[in-house]
């Protein structure tokens, strides 16, 4: 796989509201910055799959009015962004929504 082609499949799956991890066939491990080995085991065997797009807050931080932090994912992966909703706090659970900046859709934690 190339890294357009995961960067592509990413698109795909936001565009439809689904949140795309990559779990790798080798270790078995998850994650969800886009690349094309693993970056635990080094292999090049890797699976994009559709997470549940759920998960918790495990830290977070404002700026500027803004909340961002690291959701962590029920399917063990961990992913850097923006969240919204109301009592932003570590360990809160999350839903992943969907909105578009500049012409893409991309994902956001949101906090009902
Ligand atoms: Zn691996």
């Amino acid at each position: 796989m190339k890294i357009e082609d995961v960067y592509n499949e990413y698109d795909r799956m936001f565009a439809s509201s689904n949140m795309p991890f990559i779990r790798c066939n080798t270790c078995a491990k998850a994650y969800y910055y886009p690349r094309t080995v693993c970056p635990f085991c080094g292999s090049s065997s890797i699976e994009i799959i559709k997470s549940s797009g759920t998960g918790e807050i495990y830290s977070c931080t404002e700026f500027n009015g803004g909340f961002y932090g690291i959701i962590k994912f029920k399917e063990g992966f961990g992913a850097y962004m923006d969240i919204e909703g109301n009592n932003i706090v570590t360990g809160r659970n999350i839903i992943i929504k969907f909105r578009e900046i500049s012409g893409k859709i991309l994902p956001y934690a949101f906090v009902d």
